[in-house]
């Protein structure tokens, strides 16, 4: 039985979904305006351990994350530039470039260190007409007003709103900028428009071009107008922050569902405001359990772009460190304790893997069947709240046993469906491919020597040589795929 900390409980519950076997869970993705940082990716790990441990527990899962390439305020008080929009200009490129550029480089990192591909990836901007239908269903009910810069939620029109947090923390957030026209500090922004009303060069009557426009296009002399706006019955704008993810999730995961996950960083706002649209717009509960990952923090302070204390995995993969390395050293540390990165113990979880490796190659003649107790207790640990310490721990038990290599081999490979440290082929060449049809070929030499070349260079950053050789190989006809364990080859 699956148990995990509920923060709108503040307590461990056990986990039980609306209509088993079947679970609906949400993960906020990023906010794609500059690469994602090794803090965030923290919460996406937790996001793809508790897919895998849903899976060993016989769930059938849909998993949906949004990508935010719309609407993120510089400020959490609906104030300042929309992040997108602000990297464009310092980049000389449009917000649909600059989108487009960050979501591309996530999915690489994502992949690279072996999470869990969702069964949806929802942009916001492919979604502004489910955003402006449910704050209409909030109009209609009479939740919103409209102010100079936008369409704002009454938070004093909801009985219980801010139940995930403490007042105390959501004032914190909101004083950040305060909006002299908002009825309460804590209302925020369902829709902003472009130019607020009465003060811009244009009206917003006037005809705009909506999403399915040509990426980049500006109108007329507008040199201050957004990249990305939309038609509204409001006026010309933008969705705020918060309305994609209540309307994605409702659209793929239905009006209540099971899981909704993040970083602890949501809790006081991004999530609060979540749940009171949402459930002022439906009268039901939004989600069951909300589960936060608690941040990554260098020298003691939030890694984060503001201090510039930030790490991306491209730095570590340039210090001759592999994605698998980081994932080893993620799952060292409980999800909901804070974290701290260092060099010493990335080569530490280093190590410590390559430890697990080499043991797993040694034993790979042997035959055996997996441990039924070592695999009980791996999953009763991370059942346990994904308790991935206490399962690494066990691991290391199994390790040391007295029980036959073979079997400790076996073991090790079942509970690595959930660990994802590749162990089946770790340290290992890949000296085989598979063909279109399935089967088996050898990888030619000379397509081997520059596999073995493009990943020397790629530990010295060269990125540039990487990606000539990368093209190189795919001129022999293989393409190549960075994985947690070094590269794979696909025949094209
Ligand atoms: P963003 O792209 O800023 O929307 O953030 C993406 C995710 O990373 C969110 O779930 C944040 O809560 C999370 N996050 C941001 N900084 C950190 C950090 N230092 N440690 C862990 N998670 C973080
Ligand atoms: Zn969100």
């Amino acid at each position: 039985m699956l148990r995990l900390y509920n923060s709108l409980s503040r307590q461990i519950e056990e986990f039980q979904p609306i209509q088993p076997p079947h679970v609906g869970m949400y993960t906020c993705g990023p906010t794609v305006y500059q690469y994602a940082h090794i803090g965030n990716f923290r919460a996406y790990m937790t996001a793809d351990i508790l897919v895998r441990v849903l899976k060993h527990n016989n769930y059938d899962l849909k998993f949906v994350m949004n990508i935010t390439d719309v609407g993120h305020l510089v400020s959490d008080a609906d104030s300042g530039e929309d992040k997108l929009e602000k990297s464009a200009k310092k980049e000389g490129k449009t917000a649909w470039d600059i989108a487009e550029l960050y979501t591309d480089a996530f999915l690489k990192d994502y992949d690279a260190l072996g999470l869990t591909r969702p069964d949806v990836l929802a942009k916001a901007t492919d979604h502004v007409q489910e955003q402006i239908d449910l704050i209409k269903r909030l109009e209609a009910k009479g939740f919103t007003y409209i102010i100079s810069d936008g369409v704002y939620f009454d938070t004093s029109k909801l009985a219980d709103y801010g139940k995930l947090s403490t007042l105390d923390q959501i004032k914190e957030g909101a004083r950040v900028e305060i909006n002299e026209e908002k009825r309460n500090p804590r209302d925020f922004a369902l829709w902003k428009f472009s130019e607020p009303k009465g003060t811009g060069p244009f009206d917003s009557a006037q005809a705009v071009r909506g999403s399915e426009e040509p990426p980049g296009s500006r109108r007329g002399d507008a040199v201050s107008r957004r990249h990305m706006e939309w038609e509204s019955p409001w006026g010309v704008g933008f969705p705020g922050w918060h309305i994609e993810c209540s309307a994605m999730s409702m659209k793929y995961l239905g009006e209540t569902f099971d899981i909704h996950t993040g970083g602890v960083d949501h809790i006081s706002i991004h999530h609060t405001n979540e749940i009171a649209q949402s459930e002022a717009a439906t009268g039901k509960k939004f989600v069951d359990y909300w589960v936060h990952t608690a941040f990554m923090l260098v020298q003691g302070q939030k890694m984060s772009k503001s201090l510039g204390n930030t790490y991306k995995l491209s730095d570590l993969v340039g210090n001759g460190y592999l994605p698998v390395h980081l994932r080893y050293l993620y799952l060292q540390t409980h999800y909901r304790q804070e974290m701290n990165f260092t060099w010493e113990s990335l080569e530490a979880a280093k190590t410590a893997l390559e430890r697990l490796t080499n043991s797993v190659a040694m034993w790979d003649k042997g035959e055996g069947e997996v441990s039924k107790k070592f695999e009980e207790k791996f999953l009763m640990a991370l059942n346990d709240d994904l308790n991935t310490p206490r399962a690494l721990a066990v691991v290391w038990e199994l390790m040391k046993s007295d029980i036959k290599p073979g079997q400790k081999r076996a073991t090790l490979l079942k509970m690595d469906e959930v660990l994802g440290l590749g162990l089946q082929r770790a340290g290992k060449k890949p000296d085989f491919v598979k063909t279109t049809t399935g089967k088996q070929e050898a990888i030619p030499e000379v397509v081997q020597s520059l596999l073995d070349e493009r990943t020397r260079v790629r530990a010295q950053q060269d990125f540039q040589r990487s990606d000539e050789l990368r093209e190189q190989i795919r001129g022999l006809g293989y393409d190549v795929q960075d994985s947690p364990s070094g590269p794979s080859l696909k025949k094209l």
